[in-house]
C-alpha cells in the first residue's frame, strides 16, 4: 500500500513521525484528558508556510475552531504581535488558546526530501519552497541577505536563516537541517511574541504543538514529527 511505502521513507528520515490520525488523536486527547481543556472551546491559531499542499495539515485538528494563520513564507509568525492579539481576543468564553506551528517538508518515494510529487504535477517540485530557495542561495558564497518590501516574507526568512549559514550548509542533510532551524525560529519568535502580549490573553492556558509537518503525495496522509508540546499557564508567563 502506498501510505505504508510513504510510511517507511518518513520513518526513515523523522522516526519519531506520526501520521495525521495519530498525532490528532494523541494531542487532542493529551489536552482534554490530562489537562482539562474543553476542545469544544478551544480556537486554533497556525503558524505554518502559506503553501496550498498545507491546507490539509490543519485539518489534523479540524475539531477545533479556527485556525487563524500567524503564519507566512516558512511557517514565520509573519502576523506578529497584532496577529497574535487579534487571535488572543478571538477566542470563546472560558475558551482555550491553541497553537500549531512549523514549518514543513516533502518527501517522496524515492527517498528525496525537501521534494514533493504535488496534485497534476508530473515532476516532483521543492517543498517546502520558500526553504529550499533560502538554501540554494545560502550555498552561494557570494550571497547576502538583504530585506525587500516586494518579497518582503522570502527576504525577511533568509535574513533570520543566514546567520545559520555555515551549519546548514555543511549538514549532511541541508534540506533537514534548514527545516529544523526554521523550527527552531518560529518556536523563538512565538515565545518572544506570546510574553510581549501575554495580557492580552484572558485565558487560563495555551497550548502550544510545534514541530515539523511531512508532506507526501496527494491523498496520502501528512505526518508529523513534535518538537515541543507545552502547556503554558498565562499567570507565569
Ligand atoms: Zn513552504
Amino acid at each position: 500500500m502506498l501510505q505504508r511505502r510513504f510510511e517507511k521513507v518518513v520513518l526513515n528520515n523523522y522516526p519519531d513521525a506520526l501520521d495525521a490520525r495519530d498525532t490528532s488523536i494523541k494531542y487532542l486527547g493529551l489536552l482534554q484528558n490530562n489537562h482539562d481543556i474543553d476542545i469544544a472551546k478551544m480556537l486554533m491559531a497556525t503558524s505554518l508556510c502559506s503553501d496550498d499542499i498545507n491546507i490539509p495539515s490543519t485539518s489534523f485538528f479540524n475539531v477545533v475552531l479556527g485556525p487563524f494563520f500567524l503564519g507566512g513564507l516558512g511557517g514565520l509568525p509573519y502576523s506578529g504581535i497584532t496577529g497574535l492579539t487579534a487571535f488572543a481576543h478571538h477566542i470563546p468564553d472560558n475558551g482555550t488558546a491553541f497553537i500549531f506551528y512549523g514549518p514543513h517538508i516533502g518527501v517522496t518515494l524515492e527517498n528525496e526530501v525537501g521534494k514533493m510529487y504535488r496534485p497534476r504535477q508530473e515532476n516532483a517540485g521543492a517543498c517546502c519552497g520558500a526553504l529550499m530557495l533560502a538554501l540554494e542561495r545560502l550555498k552561494d558564497d557570494t550571497y547576502s541577505p538583504e530585506i525587500k518590501t516586494i518579497d518582503y516574507q522570502q527576504s525577511y526568512l533568509e535574513s533570520v536563516l543566514f546567520p545559520r549559514r555555515e551549519e546548514i550548509v555543511n549538514d549532511k542533510s541541508p534540506q533537514r537541517k534548514i527545516t529544523e532551524c526554521a523550527f527552531e525560529l518560529i518556536d523563538e519568535m512565538l515565545h518572544e511574541y506570546l510574553r510581549v502580549v501575554k495580557s492580552e490573553f484572558k485565558v487560563d492556558k495555551i497550548g502550544l504543538l510545534g514541530g515539523i509537518v511531512i508532506n507526501t503525495d496527494f491523498g496520502i496522509d501528512d505526518y508529523f514529527s513534535v518538537r515541543n508540546f507545552e502547556i503554558i499557564r498565562t499567570r507565569y508567563l
